[in-house]
């Protein structure tokens, strides 16, 4: 999948940290990580916030600059499943 534009993941970095930098060490599914960031932000496509693109411990085509760096804001525990750091 594309990315529409470049700063996109950038945009959406700002704004998971904002909505996770609270909730240090809670373990969420993808979906639940989704649902966060829609009723904080009323964001109509949340198709684009993937946290394994702000993952420490990987890394995707097109990921965040964060990934694999300790600005991470995801740890991945298991497939699907992840802890805020
Ligand atoms: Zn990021």
């Amino acid at each position: 999948m594309e990315r529409p534009f470049a700063g996109l993941n950038t945009d959406i970095h700002k704004k998971l940290k904002e909505v996770f930098q609270l909730r240090h060490n809670a373990i969420l599914t993808t979906a639940e990580i989704k649902r966060f960031f829609e009723s904080e932000y009323k964001n109509p496509d949340v198709s684009w916030v993937q946290p394994s693109d702000h993952c420490i411990n990987m890394t995707n085509k097109g990921a965040c600059w964060c990934s694999k760096t300790d600005k991470a804001i995801f740890e991945q525990i298991r497939r699907g499943v992840y802890k805020i750091r």
